[in-house]
């Protein structure tokens, strides 16, 4: 089982689309299902009218699912998870500002490394639903041996290089690495297909799946679409979002050139996902990041 998991924070853009293409083709081409999860649970960053944008765009491009699930429904199950992280006194509140880990350590994903400061801080005595303060589980200290798919070696000592994740922030909403993981399992993922952006992070949801007793799906983890931002190369982000996209071309057509732009196909011409499925392989996929261009147009240089 697969699944294709975008955050609801705006418009699909062409790294999304091509993150849906790649974890689709993936289960499809070993004939498996896979489901969407509409990872919705940030109030302060997701709106209600994104989810069923984002269904409408993939579909658009032609992908379909066996199952959608929207993450907020799915409340209960995350609480169970931290109801058993607290009875296994894995949960801790964490009183620490974000400048408070400035200028220590950096961690593999580019931000600053949490020292573990508040390890021995005592949940609140009515537990950890009255906390106030952002709560962390303690993970096991030690390295977690880790190499994707693709080879890329994520093998890690989440404890120390990452710090415990947040799993519940101060404003209660429900963080990504833990509800990832509860997600995940409870849809009987197999196989876990993302961008590599997300690759720091697997080794602390492994950590996460052991505490909780889950099963590790495999895990892949695909290029990105970059821009350039001045002298930097960031992941393409609003630039061209699904509305540009979807005026200027029809959904077979932004299939041939992201397939094209992949290495996929010997030319951009307007495709279906399905037809590309028989013949999908991943040693035919580009491994580096691409730059992508949108002035109207979509252009990428190779
Ligand atoms: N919602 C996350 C994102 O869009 C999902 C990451 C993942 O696939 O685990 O970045
Ligand atoms: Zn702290």
């Amino acid at each position: 089982m697969g699944r294709f998991a975008p955050s609801t924070t705006g418009e699909a853009h062409p790294g999304t689309l091509l993150a849906a293409l790649l974890a689709w083709l993936d289960a499809r081409a070993a004939g498996g299902r896979i489901v969407l999860r509409l990872e919705n649970l940030d109030h302060t960053r997701c709106r209600p009218a994104w989810a069923p944008q984002m269904i409408a765009d993939l579909a658009w491009l032609g992908l379909d699912w066996d199952g959608v699930v929207e993450q907020s429904a799915r409340r209960r199950d995350h609480e169970d998870a931290l109801d058993r992280l607290a009875a296994a006194g894995r949960l801790y509140p964490c009183t620490c500002s974000r400048r408070d880990r400035t200028g220590g350590r950096r961690a593999p994903d580019g931000g600053w490394a949490y020292p573990n400061t508040c390890r021995a801080r005592p949940l609140p005595a009515a537990g950890w639903r009255a906390s106030t303060d952002a709560l962390r589980v303690r993970l096991d200290d030690g390295p977690i041996a880790l190499v994707d798919e693709g080879g890329l070696d994520l093998t890690q000592d989440p404890a120390a290089e990452m710090g415990d994740p947040i799993v519940v922030r101060r404003d209660g909403v429900l963080a990504y690495q833990l509800v990832v993981v509860v997600d995940d399992a409870a849809s009987g993922v197999t196989r876990v297909v993302r961008g590599k952006d997300i690759a720091p992070s697997t080794a602390t949801q492994v950590a996460l799946q052991r505490l909780l007793g889950l099963p590790t799906p495999a895990y892949r983890h695909h290029l990105l679409l970059v821009e350039a931002h001045g002298d930097k190369l960031a992941k393409l982000h609003g630039s061209a979002p699904a509305t540009a996209l979807r005026a200027r071309y029809t959904g077979d057509e932004l299939c041939g050139l992201l397939a094209h732009a992949i290495g996929l196909t010997p030319a951009a011409v307007p495709i279906r996902p399905a037809v590309l499925v028989p013949h999908f392989d991943w040693s035919r996929v580009r491994r580096d990041d691409l730059v992508t261009r949108w002035d109207g147009s979509l252009s990428y240089s190779a």
